[in-house]
């Protein structure tokens, strides 16, 4: 996949596309849209597959198609950093798994539904190969994956 400048806003609306079939009617997004925010340097599949893995475990913390919530996208610029933030309704993640939810293979969903790889594939492709961080916040009801980017990079 090339490495470029992308507009994230672009992924993250390609990326909701791609999703549709599982965004049911109970579900609202809010897109919280920073349009002044810069290009990023990017390998654009990579941080697609980032936001797959995010607005699907939102999605399902909600309840999945048949669920009801707030998935929101919001962007901010962040001195030389964008910040991009997955939002859900959901139950949260309790404290005692936030650290653990990176691990491969560490999932809460039943056999077949979840393979545990979306958290730390996310977080390789956005600390390894972007040079930025994924963290998660997390109260019963308000939970967020932050997406940290650095506006200027190039690779090895
Ligand atoms: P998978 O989705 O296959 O379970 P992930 O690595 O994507 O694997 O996520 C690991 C675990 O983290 C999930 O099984 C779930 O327990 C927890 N998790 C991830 N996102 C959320 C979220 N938005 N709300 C609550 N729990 C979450
Ligand atoms: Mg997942």
């Amino acid at each position: 996949a090339p490495f470029q400048q992308v507009d994230v806003h672009e992924l993250l609306d390609s990326t909701l596309v791609m999703m549709g079939r599982k965004i049911g009617p109970g579900l609202r997004v809010a897109k919280e849209y920073d349009r002044a925010l810069p290009a990023v340097p990017a390998y654009a599949a990579e941080l697609n597959q980032v936001w797959t893995n995010l607005i699907d475990n939102a999605i399902d913390a909600m309840g999945g198609v048949d669920g009801t919530g707030t998935l929101t996208l919001r962007t901010e610029p962040l001195g030389d950093q964008v910040r991009v933030s997955v939002g859900d309704t959901g139950p949260g993640v309790p404290e005692a798994l936030q650290d653990r939810i990176f691990e491969p293979f560490f999932t809460t969903k039943p056999v077949g539904q979840g393979t545990g790889l979306g958290l730390d594939i996310s977080w390789r492709v956005v600390v390894k190969k972007h040079h930025g961080d994924l963290r998660v916040r997390s109260r019963p009801g308000a939970t967020w994956f932050d997406v940290t980017l650095p506006l200027s990079w190039v690779p090895a």
